[in-house]
């Protein structure tokens, strides 16, 4: 495309460049599911052989999550996904904590968790829990150090630090804190939202020192609507939904089985593929973030080149609305995000920019694209290119100051 291409020339072949908010369901994952959706279509619980063929594939799945974190099958609860993962945990293990002891009140999290661990806290502190937000460095990484400012051993119930930030790609010192909360109290629970970090980086849940980890089956081309909550054995959440008792009675409801099937199938493949992945993934991330940054004045690319999954780009790019932005990309079939998924439906600005010392305009600005094993460098030119077009057409008309 030449430079001064027209924008309404609309390219066919698309480009996802999402894969953080979502990812394409595997083949192999696929076919392994179907036989669930019809013949298989026994409740799990029943006792004759419809029933027992569920169970079988259940038990399976559960395997096979397990062995993408390093966990034993029985410490798999399944649930819907990473939100229900996170409410459970959470509220789960702070109601538990303080009905045991009624001074353990004390919650800690991070001020750049995902809504879905930041709301359950807010509801928390509703019901009379105190929450300490951590705060974060200019790169989007909390220091382990500042928990001990916090801590209190006799009253801190539970904290809660996410391993990999969804919208920089941030990777946390989650094993660090829990040194350091087995320092300060034994009875001190931790939760690890690990949903963007299963799949792009090796896990596993001995060496990280969690109680509590989180993990979600679309971020890691299996299928919507299945996720499974790690739960260290001996540690004792409470319920949020009760009835059957499914779930060793942490999760009531008959299981999703072609859910779980799917998940089980995308986790074996990933454990399978994740050095290569990350490999790989990392090659064309590193193409293409030197390509925007040549390419494209005043863009800067945000968060830390160290510590950072390797398949997230996040950028600032000065002069632009981030969502004029991928709107305009989305003409030219190229998927990519201001920031999460949930927060820009609400159209609320990014609490993760915001607790790195972003101003306005430089939230205002941003665009993440998160890479996924289906792209390739050719993509990632290709993609170079339309953005810097649109760009040019965007900052002409752009009401923000532009300076270059
Ligand atoms: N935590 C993080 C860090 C996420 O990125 C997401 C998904 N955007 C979730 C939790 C929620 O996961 P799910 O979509 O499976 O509910």
């Amino acid at each position: 495309m030449s430079a001064d291409t027209n924008t309404t020339t609309i390219q066919t072949d698309s480009i996802y460049l999402d894969n953080a908010a979502s990812t394409p369901l595997l083949n192999e994952v696929f076919l392994e599911m179907m036989p669930y959706l019809r013949t298989h279509y026994g409740n799990p619980s029943s006792l004759h052989k419809h029933g027992f063929d569920a169970k079988r594939a259940i038990s399976l799945g559960r395997r096979r999550v397990a062995s993408i974190i390093g966990a034993s099958d029985k410490e798999i609860v399944f649930t819907s996904g990473g939100t229900e993962s996170n409410n459970l945990a959470i509220k789960g293990a702070a109601t538990e904590c303080r009905s045991r002891d009624s001074k353990r009140t004390h919650l800690i999290t991070s001020k750049i968790e995902h809504e879905s661990v930041l709301e359950p806290f807010r509801e928390l502190e509703k019901d009379g829990f105190e929450v300490t937000y951590l705060p974060v460095s200019n790169e989007g990484i909390v220091n382990a150090d500042d928990l001990k400012e916090y801590l209190s051993g006799s009253k801190t119930a539970f904290v809660s630090v996410m391993l990999v930030n969804n919208e920089v790609g941030t990777i946390q010192p989650v094993k660090e804190i829990a040194n350091i909360l087995r320092m300060t109290s034994k009875e001190i629970l931790f939760h690890c939202d690990a949903t963007q970090g299963v799949g792009k980086i090796p896990i596993n849940v001995q060496a990280l020192g969690v109680d509590l980890l989180t993990i979600s089956s679309h971020k890691i081309n299996g299928p919507k609507g299945a996720g499974a909550l790690y739960v260290r054995r001996g540690v004792r959440i409470n319920p949020l939904l009760l009835g059957g008792g499914q779930e060793a009675l942490l999760r009531s409801g008959t299981e999703n089985v072609y859910g779980i099937v799917g998940f089980g199938k995308a986790c074996e493949i990933n454990l399978l593929n994740i050095a290569n992945n990350e490999r790989e993934i990392s090659i064309i991330r590193n193409h293409l973030v030197k390509k925007i940054l040549k390419d494209i004045p005043d863009a800067r690319y945000n968060g830390s080149r160290i510590h950072r999954i390797p398949n997230n780009a996040h950028f600032t790019i000065s002069g632009v609305n981030g969502e004029d932005l991928v709107m305009k990309l989305d003409e030219y079939g190229i998927a990519a995000s201001t920031g999460s998924a949930c927060s820009s439906r609400k159209q609320k600005s990014s609490h993760v920019l915001k607790a790195m010392g972003f101003s306005y305009d430089e939230i205002t600005g941003s665009l993440r694209i998160s890479i996924g094993s289906q792209n390739t460098i050719q993509q990632m030119d290709r993609f170079a290119m339309i953005l810097s077009q649109v760009i040019k057409e965007l900052r002409k008309f752009s009401p923000i100051t532009h300076q270059l």
